[in-house]
């Protein structure tokens, strides 16, 4: 009989950015039921992710001691050898190849706290800037763009907004699966009254009722959106008080964007022009225009810019620093915007604040000099790995030779290190194939901290049960290594709460979001002191850059990836709703039944000229590999178009994927794979 709860802990749903507040039932040290909080950001509402998939936290697999894997096999070791092996592998790699030999990859699954002391360990107790996280494969193109263009990477308004929003445009996101109560509440709206633009190749659920649904060619973003702004100028859609205050170099872009006059690329992108003209028109004509996006934008080689496109478009229509508009990157996984703005980037401290700007402070507050020499992102670590010029990798809460894409380039990678360390739940395929030494990981329902949710909310997470066995918080996992490697001050902190007030004290931004305040509050930063409200609507009287943003003309990269006789068909890969990424947490809960294994989407007219029956297990060829999946005939997918999930080890579709990168950040093109497909 199901076990009677003896306490209930309200905290974060560790799944998507969305980041549902959820009351945690525990009894005998277990999850044993979640229920909905009222709370403003999900209002009683929970998606069959954050409400069902909770058995993983008690699978028999999971792994709650320390291992080494010494002559092949993994052994149990306790917390003093693995933590010395790891300390003495890491001062020889030093010695001999230097500190910038290691990398260190934060985790959105980890809180902010631990993302923060994750870099400041790579850079104070390793002396490396070689430190990233598992936005870079998603939104580091949006956070580019976005800092480029307006000052800051993260989204420009709340959810809240939603309910007041005239129209949506939805550019390659999916929110009825990824992002499910956010996909309820737009839905909602919509049925109201808001107007509704889908872009987006595949018929989504969104996408049904949609005023406009522009299913486009996958890899043709940056057209599209310059269509759109061509549609705007020509026809007069612009907001011209916003454009004269606001906004510069609009007669270069003007002149520009007339050379991708809908009728002119409509053929490229797939679309028709006056769908094109009727969404610019529905976008531009509302009062308030609120545009969400997500991977189907930036896992492209103009990913980046394709993010620019559409603030382009926000420009022109006065779409930014009011209510119900902005631009607003729907982020994966809970923690993704956290992770990064924590300072897990080669580039950045935490803040988001550039090395050369806030060294000086850092390098105070933390008693050290911060490595001069540029760090690594993910994508670079990889290279140099495969150059054989980095030794060793300590990845937590992330799966990268499942998810990264084209499994062959991430196995060499892998395969170079002398030392891999991998810390999370269960033995994951990074673990299995080529990790060295596995630490058990605390998961989010058995620690305390914060997360920062899509629309820049800092919330708690506490801890329900405690962690099995041996297992331990990421955050004291790093201190005790940190302690090993002669760093034991600065990494002294006795709890999540004091490590987070060092970040207040560096994150002018968040400097206001005490534990106590979010406890009470749901509050959005910047929110810089103790009495500030948060700031739920970014860029309302000017820019962080400024008063202005320049509108910036973006020509089109046709990808690589193209169809030819061989490969006559063009694969895209993403999530399901019952999934989470890797599948580490989901594929152990009864989501499995909801849905047991990944597809290959295939429209019912490709798979009737090939032959195929729905349900038979079909071989995929990309120029880059091979995979075996089940076919599923929708008419979701147009012709001449796939789609695969990728959360399933045994399928792993990250065999086919290619090895092109965004232009300006590297995220790989997960997007845009040329394919063809057979009889498995
Ligand atoms: Fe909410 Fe996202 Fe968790 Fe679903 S997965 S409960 S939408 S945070």
């Amino acid at each position: 009989s199901p076990a009677v709860p003896e306490t209930w802990t309200r905290t974060t749903c560790v799944y998507c950015g969305v980041g549902c507040q959820m009351d945690v039932a525990s009894a005998g040290g277990k999850v044993v039921a979640v229920r909905p909080a009222d709370h403003p950001t999900n209002r009683g509402h929970l998606c069959v992710k954050g409400r069902y998939a909770y058995e993983f936290n008690h699978a028999p697999d999971r792994v709650t001691t320390p291992m080494i894997r010494r002559d092949g096999a993994w052994r149990e070791a306790s917390w003093d050898e693995a933590l010395d092996f790891i300390a003495d592998r890491l001062r020889a790699i030093i010695a001999e190849s230097g500190p910038d030999a290691v990398g260190v990859l934060g985790s959105a699954r980890a809180s902010n706290e631990e993302n923060y002391l994750a870099q400041k360990f790579a850079r104070v107790v390793l002396g490396t800037n070689n430190v990233d996280c598992c936005a870079r494969v998603c939104h580091t193109p949006s956070a580019k763009a976005l800092k480029a263009m307006l000052g800051t990477g993260a989204a420009a308004n709340c959810f809240d907004d939603i309910e007041i929003a005239g129209a949506f445009l939805l550019c390659g996101v999916n929110p009825t699966e990824n992002h499910p109560v956010v996909g309820a509440r737009i839905r909602q709206a919509v049925l109201r009254g808001a107007r509704l633009v889908v872009v987006d190749p595949r018929r989504t659920e969104l996408a049904e009722l949609a005023d406009v649904h522009l299913a486009l060619r996958p890899g043709t973003n940056v057209p599209l959106f310059n269509a759109m702004a061509a549609v705007l100028i020509e026809e007069g859609l612009l907001d011209q008080a916003f454009l004269a205050e606001r906004v510069t170099g609009f007669d270069d872009f003007a002149a520009f964007v007339a050379a991708y006059a809908p009728e002119r690329v409509a053929g490229d992108c797939g679309v028709s022009a006056a769908d094109i003209r009727a969404a610019a028109r529905i976008y531009a004509g509302a009062g308030a225009a609120m545009c969400f996006h997500g991977l189907g934008m930036t896992e492209h080689l103009q990913g980046t810019e394709g993010v620019m496109t559409l603030i382009n478009l926000a420009l022109l229509t006065g779409n930014l620093g009011k209510p119900g508009a902005g631009i607003n990157p729907l982020r994966g996984q809970n923690n993704v915007q956290g992770s990064a703005q924590m300072g897990c980037d080669p580039a950045t401290l935490t803040g988001s604040q550039l090395i050369k700007d806030a060294g000086p402070r850092f390098e105070a507050a933390w008693g050290c000099r911060l490595p001069a020499t540029h760090g690594l992102d993910l994508l670079q670590m990889m290279d140099a790995a495969r150059a054989g010029r980095l030794k060793a990798l300590w990845a937590f809460g992330y799966d990268i030779y499942l998810s990264l894409a084209n499994e062959a380039a991430t196995r060499d990678a892998l395969a170079g290190l002398d030392l891999v360390i991998v810390q999370d739940l269960f033995l994951n395929e990074t673990a299995r194939a080529f990790g060295t030494v596995f630490l058990p990981a605390a998961s989010f329902f058995e620690k305390d901290g914060t997360f920062m949710n899509s629309d820049r909310r800092v919330q708690r997470i506490r801890g329900a049960v405690p962690p099995p066995g041996q297992a331990q918080p990421d955050w004291w996992i790093i201190q005790a290594l940190a302690g090993r490697l002669g760093h034991a001050q600065g990494f002294a902190f006795d709890s999540p709460r004091a490590v987070w007030d060092e970040v207040r004290a560096l994150w002018p931004d968040g400097a206001g979001l005490s534990y106590e305040r979010i406890a009470r509050e749901s509050l959005h930063w910047p929110c810089p002191d103790e009495d500030h409200p948060g700031t739920p609507v970014l860029h309302q009287s000017r820019f962080p850059i400024g008063q202005t943003a320049a509108l910036a003309p973006i020509g089109f990269v046709p990808t690589p990836e193209t169809t030819d006789e061989t490969y006559p068909l063009l694969l895209t890969t993403g999530r399901t709703l019952y999934h989470f990424n890797a599948g580490t947490m989901t594929g152990r809960t009864p989501n499995t039944a909801l849905r047991p294994t990944d597809t290959l989407d295939m429209a019912p007219a490709d798979a009737a000229q090939l032959g195929l029956a729905d349900g038979e297990p079909v071989r995929v060829h990309s120029r880059h590999g091979t995979a075996t999946l089940p076919l599923h005939v929708t008419a979701q997918v147009q012709p001449g178009q796939l789609f695969a999930t990728f959360h399933c080890p045994e399928l792993f579709v990250n065999r086919l994927t290619s090895t092109v990168r965004d232009r300006q950040v590297r995220a790989p093109e997960y997007k845009v794979t040329a394919v063809r497909v057979e009889r498995g």
